[in-house]
């Protein structure tokens, strides 16, 4: 069977991918330094602990078990953290993906499916962002993100490397049967946390900022379901079995929520109320992210089916609710 090597396999969006490949009759090998993963999300394949930073721990995972292509999801992901500590930041995720690209190249792999994000964007207010629009992002996570992208670029050039690049949106929800789902540690996105406040884990959620130039004075972002993301995925490495050319893809829904649409939405489902405060904005956040993605569904023949508001919290609150990694 093909084997793909699934960095952060460990993670909510690669421990999805997992499942998703072994449906799809792949093996998925994940490697992953469990420093915000779970083992006890890798259910579907292999697990090689390991980390990016050491080469030849990366080598040796290669010669083992020669994939044929890689599904690269590890990586510092926190936008907040990323101002915090840059230098980390560029360290882990830039040296960790020059790391893997060379592994990769040396042992012949040449088919790279990368997690970007919409905050190589940056804040471009107003703007529903399609593949062309100018990257100029604002926070650490988003520059190392995109000095990826560049990475790729050059070893597509130089040696082959061919690669499918899918920029997030924010993502959310999770597997429909809870085997697997989102959980950080700490958790500092949205979605979780208005759970965890909905149902006594905290106390509160702080809204970050509601002085943001929008109808409600909140942030708008575009929410697509981890399962469509990770079927994406999936499209992206049968292109690249195709022999088709490396591409960049959106991967957002085109409609944005403000947080407190958020709020609300999971209100309605949860039928409980979201206890809140408001407090400072973030350092870090955009204004406004909302993806066009027609490029992903006229090319890929990508169908984001999930991605509705009240389905994602839906899925998210039965994860929250049934599964967790730490007893
Ligand atoms: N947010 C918030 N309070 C929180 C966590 C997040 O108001 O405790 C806001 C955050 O400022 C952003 C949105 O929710 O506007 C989504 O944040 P998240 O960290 O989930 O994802 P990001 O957009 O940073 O990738």
């Amino acid at each position: 069977m093909t084997k793909i090597l699934v960095t952060g396999g460990a993670g909510y969006i690669g421990s999805h991918a997992c499942k998703v490949l072994a449906r799809e009759g792949y093996t998925p090998i994940t490697f992953d330094n469990i420093s915000t993963g779970w083992e006890e999300a890798v259910k579907f394949g292999p697990l090689e602990k390991g980390d990016l930073l050491d080469r030849a721990r990366l080598d040796e995972v290669f010669a083992k078990h020669k994939p044929d292509a890689i599904m690269h999801f590890a990586a510092l992901s926190q936008v907040g953290e990323s101002m915090q500590v840059p230098g980390w930041y560029w360290r882990s995720n830039v040296v960790g993906a020059a790391n893997l690209c060379e592994a990769a190249v040396e042992a012949g792999c040449k088919k790279f499916i990368f997690s970007s994000t919409c905050a190589t964007y940056g804040d471009q207010d107003g703007v529903v962002l399609d593949e062309h629009s100018l990257q100029k992002p604002i926070n650490a996570y988003g520059a190392s993100k995109r000095a990826i992208e560049d990475i790729l670029a050059n070893f597509d050039d130089s040696f082959g490397l061919k690669n499918v690049i899918f920029r997030y949106f924010n993502v959310a929800g999770g597997d429909e049967e809870a085997e697997v789902g989102e959980f950080h540690r700490p958790e500092t996105h949205l979605i979780p946390l208005v759970l965890d406040a909905i149902d006594g884990k905290r106390d509160k959620l702080t809204i970050y900022g509601t002085d943001y130039k929008t109808p409600d004075g909140t942030c708008i972002r575009d929410y697509v379901h981890v399962m469509d993301l990770v079927e994406a995925h999936v499209l992206g490495l049968k292109w690249l079995e195709k022999g088709k050319d490396s591409r960049a893809f959106n991967l957002g829904t085109g409609s944005g929520f403000s947080v407190r649409e958020v709020m609300n939405a999971a209100g309605q489902v949860t039928n409980r109320p979201v206890p809140y405060d408001e407090g400072p904005r973030r350092a870090g956040d955009a204004t406004r992210l909302v993806s066009g993605s027609s490029r992903a569904i006229d090319e890929l023949g990508w169908k984001p089916r999930r991605s509705t508001m009240p389905r994602m919290i839906e899925d998210a609150w039965r994860w929250h609710q049934t599964g967790h990694y730490e007893k």
